[in-house]
């Protein structure tokens, strides 16, 4: 036979296997043209992976009635699939050339005869050993996949020898590799993304047909299924077999495990390889037709709702039927090779049975034996039935199997010329109608009776009401006639009454006339007094008119009387506490005097021992310093304490640090923190203690003003290096720190402030300053915000990151800036770029010198400070800080890297 040309019939009624269903079968409106390309096409073009996977859509629908039972035609449809050479057949077969040579182009196979010889044969479609699984997918399977997604049945089945990859195109799950997935799994995915889960359902059969016997795969025990035909459809239905309803894809994957399982040791017990029996998976697709009510019963407006509750839902129940049939080669060598006759039988029989319904299909002979075998009667609908059938059949490229390979091609050959007419499964759920109607008759009833008892209590209450209404009725009557008669006898009385009354008025009237006469007599007699009366006392009211007003003058005198006196009270009382404050300050200066009158006598008792002096002079002088109210210049101040510094002697002043007296220490205070402002005072000062004192004070005064001047004396003498190490070995930090908590007054701060940003210009005394708080102190001031103790903060922090850098490039120092440490990098990059210029100067600086060590650049790029070094660099105005900032920049691999990794050009 050469070319054996796909020559199939288009449109012919077939009634062989073909049954005929209750269901309101329909006539696709779409693809239905068999046509060869449609295959291809449906499944290369239309299926795309975006376009998703409907596309075909269901015939007009009327009133859910029949209107065509004939069907689509529908060829079965046969691709074929090379398998590679295996290990075995690339070393056996080395010197041979395959039994077939594919042309996949044309869609044809060419089968070797012999060497110089060829038979050609045409299929549906050719897919080489190099046919991704994928591929094979699409062109095999998807198309029925989506006819039974739209109500149809569909049956995909693999056909060939043992070994040519049957159960490899059907069944790999792709468990390592998702592009091994076979048909099985790969349909399932597509059916699960397609159906709803509310509405629809999924279901599964898996069996197994050995030897005439059908097992469920599911159920082990279950091995012996009958299969039922509807002798009025034709449709095949297993009622014995499990049937699992699928809602996942994982939950399918181990239903097919189970089954392989179960399949494997059903083998081994009957002492049978899967090769010999043939595997049926069964995929129930049962979906409701949504969306029809409104397209029928728009026309009759009241209705609409009657007839929607009326109308059953429109299901459709398409059946998806893989079949991985045992090998094709125990067709011709069963019986001959030690099988025993029953199992040789029985292979033969299914198998052979199927052979014979596809011939005579093919040949549209008159009786197609399907009856000949459970095999061919389980797949009646898929071969001359109303299902959209797919097979592909297996081959290998050995020439040792020419034989096998050329009754494979012809099978499919012959499988190529059977029509199918495909029909849809729908039709209405009269089940579930049934079931609404009985509950919506229910709920009727209930509603009917309840009517109907609310209807009798009703009337029975408006009967109750009416009579109660009557009775009452006749009470009101009769109450009334009562009522009536008595004011009848009340009337019939009072006129009685009033005809004697007229009787003896008429005879009073004649004494009343003698009277009247003498009564207006007394009338005018009592007009006259009222007159009299009146003008009396038209005239009182005028006195107390008078009177009133008088009073009130007198108020108005008394209220500023009083003012006045108050006003003199108090001036009397600002008198008297002036006085009091004069007696004091009096007093005050007495004992000052008094006591300076003393030591003038000690001094010049000691004079008269030693040589000349003005001490008179100085102790003018002194007595000038503790009344400061007398000086107001301060040079003059100035020029007096030094005079007083020569003259009286620092001992003194220093002694006085200690007074008693407030006011005196204060003065004294203020006198030692004038001489500390000269740098020639400062040594002779801290000789004398005068250090180690203003520092007590801090420690011992409460006055906010001593902590000032005294901490502005510290801050002076803190600009000499070795009084910078005697305050830090006097616990200076921790006094300063202190004085800083209790300030109230900016300038307080600032002093302190002024005071460590000095220390912190000390080199060597980095790490003590720093144990002692010394950092935290200062950082613990910027909260006050006022310019001036920012101002020296930002120096103090420059003179510490100052002399960081200098340690570390002596190598002194080798750690993370301890300004960092102690967290002053926020402030040093929120300020760096203060509108205040001596504090951004000093941040600048610092900014500097803390880059210049590498150790620091990793915090600086986290703390946001390079974007400030780099800001620097452009913008500062000055131009030795702005190189300064280029220059640590530039040399920093850190700080290029980071700019580098910003792609910054920099
Ligand atoms: P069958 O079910 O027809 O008996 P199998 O599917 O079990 O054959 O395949 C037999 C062997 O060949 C298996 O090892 C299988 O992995 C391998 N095989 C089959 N088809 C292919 C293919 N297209 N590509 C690679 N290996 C295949
Ligand atoms: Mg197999």
């Amino acid at each position: 036979m050469a070319s054996g040309g796909a020559n199939y019939r288009n449109g012919t009624q077939r009634n062989s296997l073909k049954g005929t269903t209750t269901a309101t079968d329909r006539q696709l409106s779409m693809n239905s043209n068999p046509s060869k390309a449609a295959l291809k096409n449906k499944s290369l073009s239309s299926v795309g992976a975006s376009s998703g996977l409907r596309k075909s859509s269901p015939g007009p629908l009327g009133g859910g009635t029949a209107k065509d039972d004939a069907g689509v035609p529908g060829r079965v449809r046969v691709a074929v699939r090379l398998r590679p050479r295996n290990a075995e057949e690339s070393v056996a077969d080395a010197d041979f050339a395959d039994c077939v040579e594919l042309q996949p182009e044309f869609k044809r196979l060419k089968l070797r005869k012999n060497n110089w010889d060829t038979d050609t044969y045409e299929f549906d479609e050719v897919l080489t050993e190099f046919a991704s699984q994928k591929r094979v997918y699409e062109v095999v399977a998807k198309p029925v996949v989506e006819s039974v997604l739209d109500g149809y049945n569909g049956t995909v089945m693999a056909y060939g020898q043992t070994g040519t990859g049957k159960t490899y195109t059907l069944g790999r799950l792709g468990e390592e590799d998702t592009a091994d997935r076979g048909i099985i799994v790969r349909a399932m995915e597509d059916i699960l993304a397609d159906v709803s889960l509310e509405s629809d359902s999924v279901s599964v059969s898996y069996l197994q047909l050995y030897m005439e016997s059908l097992q469920d795969l599911l159920d082990p025990t279950n091995d012996n299924i009958s299969i039922v035909e509807d002798p009025k459809s034709g449709d095949v239905s297993l009622p014995g077999a499990t049937l699992v309803e699928i809602r996942d894809q994982q939950s399918f994957l181990e239903l097919l495990q189970l089954g392989e399982a179960h399949r494997y040791a059903a083998n081994t017990r009957l002492n049978t390889e899967s090769s010999r029996s043939h595997a049926l998976l069964m995929v129930h697709v049962k979906r409701s037709v949504k969306g029809r009510e409104l397209a029928h019963s728009s026309q009759n407006g009241n209705s609409t709702n009657m007839a929607k509750s009326l109308r059953p839902t429109l299901v459709r129940k398409g059946k998806l039927v893989v079949v991985d049939l045992a090998g094709s080669e125990r067709i011709d060598k069963s019986g001959s090779e030690g099988h025993t006759l029953e199992e040789a039988k029985s292979i033969n029989l299914s198998l052979s049975a199927l052979g014979k319904c596809i011939n005579a299909l093919a040949e549209n002979s008159a009786h197609v034996p399907v009856r000949d075998s459970k095999l061919t009667r389980l797949l009646r609908d898929s071969f001359g039935g109303t299902a959209r059938t797919s097979l592909v059949i297996t081959i290998g490229p050995s020439p040792r199997h020419r034989g096998e390979t050329t009754s494979t091609i012809m099978f499919g050959q012959r499988a190529m010329k059977v029509e199918n007419m495909l029909k849809l499964k729908e039709e209405f759920d009269y089940k579930s109608l049934a079931r609404k109607l009985d509950i919506q008759l229910d709920k009727l009833i209930m509603e009917h009776e309840r009517k109907q008892k609310a209807f009798e209590e009703e009337i029975e209450r408006i009967t109750t009401d009416t009579q109660n209404q009557i009775s009452e009725a006749e009470r009101n009557y009769a109450d009334a006639m009562e009522e009536r008669l008595k004011y009848q006898k009340d009337y019939m009385e009072s006129i009685k009454k009033l005809e004697e009354k007229w009787m003896m008025n008429q005879h009073k009237l004649g004494e009343r006339k003698d009277q009247m006469a003498s009564t207006a007599e007394e009338v005018v007699e009592l007009q006259k007094l009222l007159s009299k009366e009146t003008s009396l006392r038209k005239a009182a009211e005028e006195e107390v008119n008078n009177l009133k007003s008088q009073l009130a003058q007198l108020k108005m005198s008394e209220a500023s009387a009083n003012s006045e006196i108050l006003k003199l009270r108090k001036m009397l009382e600002d008198e008297a506490y002036r006085k009091e404050k004069l007696e004091g300050e009096i007093s005050m200066l007495q004992t000052q005097l008094l006591q300076l009158s003393f030591e003038a006598d000690e001094t010049r008792r000691r004079l008269d021992r030693g040589g000349p002096g003005k001490v008179l002079g100085g102790l003018d002088s002194l007595i000038s310093q503790v009344r400061p109210q007398v000086n107001d210049s301060v040079n003059e101040e100035k020029a007096s304490i030094a005079n007083l510094f020569e003259q009286v002697g620092l001992q003194k002043i220093l002694s006085l640090l200690e007074a008693e007296d407030a006011d005196v220490r204060i003065h004294a205070v203020k006198v030692v923190a004038n001489l500390a402002a000269e740098e020639s005072n400062q040594q002779k000062i801290v000789e004398a203690g005068g250090l180690t004192s203003l520092l007590l004070l801090l420690g011992s005064s409460e006055d906010e003003m001593i902590h000032r001047v005294a901490a502005g004396a510290i801050a002076n003498l803190a600009m000499n290096e070795t009084n910078q190490e005697l305050i830090l070995s006097e616990g200076g930090i921790r006094l300063l720190s202190i004085t800083a908590a209790n300030a109230e007054d900016p300038q307080t701060l600032r002093m302190v402030a002024g005071a460590i940003a000095n220390l912190c210009g000390n080199d060597k005394l980095q790490n003590k300053l720093r144990d002692e708080g010394g950092i935290k102190a200062l950082l613990g001031m910027v909260k006050c915000g006022h310019p001036d103790v920012l101002a020296q903060v930002a120096r103090g922090i420059a003179n510490f990151a100052k002399c960081e850098s200098r340690a570390s490039a002596q190598g002194s120092k080798t750690g993370r800036s301890l300004l960092i440490e102690d967290g002053a990098l926020p402030w040093i990059v929120q300020n760096a770029n203060n509108d205040a210029s001596p504090i951004r100067r000093h941040i600048e600086l610092a900014v500097c010198h803390l880059a210049q060590h590498e150790v620091n650049a990793r915090d600086m790029i986290t703390g946001g400070a390079l974007w400030e070094l780099v800001r620097i660099s452009q913008d500062c105005s000055r131009e030795d800080i702005r190189t300064l900032a280029h220059r640590t920049l530039t040399s920093s691999p850190t700080f290029l890297a980071e700019l580098r990794r910003l792609r910054i050009d920099y």
